[in-house]
């Protein structure tokens, strides 16, 4: 072992002493590994706070006392001092899309720009970063930051005129090519709209602008060459690693028509073999309105064959019933508010087809998510289940829907009573251009103000899970649960949030990203609460959000992440205090907390 490599090793060993201690009283074996001295939230309702977890293999033994905690030290025994940090469970983030996320890794990200001129910076200096690379790729862009809110191929040639450049919209639902991406998609003023597709033109000319609707997208998009083998494993291990380092141990894939987590098993195998699975992942099949049946068959083939496994599961379908409020592709009861003469909006599936493939994927006992934005969309996904138990009777089914971001107000009670889980992402609520400029300008101000509607979702006795969606916007969990208690974008705007009525609280956002994301997965028996017998993901961050205000959540960062007992993640800072814990620092404020219980 080479000096360095040792070095390594010692620091990660992280904040350690291992003291020869005493065997624990009471025929207890020793525990592996005790954090104490810390502010624990426990996420279990029964008792949400305490000082020490102990940990035994890869479940938790102990949560109570420091006290208790040391009656389980062992001479092999790994203390953590927490010095009154912070712990809680890892975070289960229960919507996001593995594997665009990673191939997301090595693209330009767009989504924190708000204007042309940032957006265009932006690009040209990723390029210059990135000469060799064949394509200038991106993701992100917002409608908002272009004038009439679409992008044109001029505005792209101006950064990026050697190679094609292609950057995809935020919500994956429209793209921007430059000149030399239409010339290899050999998109033409004559090449004519794909179905379901716009290839936008310009009205005098003819000529295509450089911008892309919904499936005209894939017109480039195909062309684009996509890492495979060694390359695209790398990404995903960047992308397990960069989840690690924001404290989520769990992850619920909500599907990928293009890139379905599925067709990479392999790759989660290997991963898994290699011990660098370090996220547990549970994931959706999308069904088509055209053959629902081919998604059913395999998710009910891919659950039987990973039920015991507890990093990669499957049983779960997942269906898109509509489109987005941004592109006028959501169903709403009512026409959209920028331009009655858009209408309402189309839903991908008819009712009946819907309520069929839900009732069949439910008599396969699949759980199934539901993609609904607009108020319509969300009443025929809830009529869906509906049917499901009118039709199959009662169980514990535990359908979802996704996203929800407008809904009747009469349909609130519907989640409570159709036990349906609402799982929504805060950050699709961020209060910045875009939703002001777009989303709510086409929703208009009466569906604006049941937007995104988390708090009155709580109060009609329904569950509420938060995710992220990423990539379409960032994994960061904090990021998420600072807009979900303020509604207020990072900098601070509008000053009294957006609708902050609809905001929940700091201890409700939390539970919604542990202990009930792990209800959503029929997990709840294994983790999202630090529970003795549960698995032992836990989470120690640099500040404490119940303390200070909101703000604290923004410079929160996770120092450690332990997932089935074992570090998956130490930051630099948590590291360094290694070198003080190993010359008899034991944290500046060990023996002094006083945890709330
Ligand atoms: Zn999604």
């Amino acid at each position: 072992m080479i000096p360095q490599a040792k070095l390594r090793l010692f620091l990660l060993l992280g904040c350690v002493v291992v003291a020869a201690g005493a065997f624990a009283t009471g025929g207890d074996a020793p525990a592996d590994l005790i954090l104490t001295h810390g502010r624990v939230w426990t996420a279990a309702p029964e008792r949400s706070w305490a000082e020490a977890i102990a940990v035994r293999g890869s479940r938790i033994v102990y949560v109570g006392t420091a006290a208790g905690a040391e009656a389980l030290r062992g001479p092999k025994t790994e203390t953590i001092d927490l010095g009154g940090r912070f712990a809680m469970p890892g975070f289960n983030d229960s919507h996001i899309h593995l594997m665009s996320g990673a191939l997301s890794l090595e693209r330009v990200d767009l989504i924190e720009e708000q204007t042309l001129e940032a957006v265009q910076a932006r690009i040209r200096s990723f390029a210059a970063a990135n000469p060799t690379s064949p394509w200038v790729l991106g993701r992100g862009w917002l409608y908002g930051s272009f004038p009439g809110g679409l992008p044109t191929k001029s505005q792209l040639d101006a950064v990026v005129a050697d190679r094609p450049a292609y950057m995809e919209c935020y919500d994956g639902h429209s793209g921007w090519a430059n000149s030399k991406a239409l010339a290899i998609a050999g998109i033409t003023k004559d090449t004519k709209d794909p179905e379901n597709g716009i290839i936008v033109r310009d009205p005098t000319t003819g000529e295509p602008t450089g911008a892309l609707k919904e499936s005209a997208t894939a017109l480039v998009d195909s062309k684009i060459p996509v890492p495979e083998g060694e390359a695209r494993y790398q990404l995903l291990l960047r992308a397990l690693q960069l989840l690690s380092s924001e404290g989520i141990t769990s992850v619920q894939d909500a599907g990928d028509a293009v890139w379905p987590l599925s067709a990479d098993l392999p790759l989660f195998e290997r991963a898994q073999k290699e011990g660098k699975l370090n996220v547990r992942i549970v994931a959706a099949l999308v069904m088509e309105p055209k053959g629902p049946e081919a998604a059913i068959a395999e998710a009910k083939r891919l659950g039987a064959a990973h039920r015991d496994d507890r990093l990669l599961r499957f049983g779960t379908v997942k269906g898109f019933v509509d489109g987005v409020i941004e592109a006028h592709t959501a169903a709403m009861l009512e026409p959209y508010s920028d331009d009655p003469a858009l209408g309402r909006g189309l839903p991908n599936w008819l009712p009946d087809a819907l309520k069929a493939a839900v009732v069949a994927a439910d008599k396969e006992g699949l759980q199934v998510y539901l993609h609904a934005i607009g108020d319509s969309g969300v009443r025929m996904a809830l009529d869906a289940y509906e049917a499901a138990r009118e039709q199959n009777g009662p169980r514990d089914r535990r359908g979802r829907i996704e996203h929800i971001e407008t809904i009747a107000a009469q349909d609130y009670p519907r989640f409570a009573s159709l036990g349906v889980i609402a799982s929504m992402q805060p950050l699709h609520a961020n209060p910045d251009r875009n939703y002001f400029d777009v989303w709510a300008r086409n929703a208009g101000p009466e569906r604006a103000s049941r937007g995104f509607s988390w708090a009155n979702i709580e109060r009609a006795g329904g569950r509420l899970v938060f995710g992220s969606d990423w990539p379409v916007v960032t994994s960061d969990v904090f990021r998420g649960l600072y807009c979900a208690v303020t509604r207020k974008t990072r900098e601070g705007t509008p000053p009294e949030g957006s609708h902050p009525e609809l905001a929940v609280s700091l201890e409700s956002a939390l539970r919604h990203y542990t202990s009930d994301a792990a209800y959503a997965s029929f997990e709840e028996g294994i983790k999202g609460s630090l529970t003795e017998g549960r698995l032992a993901d836990v989470i120690v961050l640099s500040e404490d959000p119940f303390k200070g205000p909101p703000e604290t959540l923004l410079k929160t960062k996770v120092l450690l992440t332990l997932m089935d007992g074992k570090r998956v993640h130490a930051s630099p800072t948590f590291t360094a205090c290694a070198r003080r814990a190993a010359r008899g620092w034991r944290g500046e404020n060990a023996g002094r907390a006083r945890p709330r219980q």
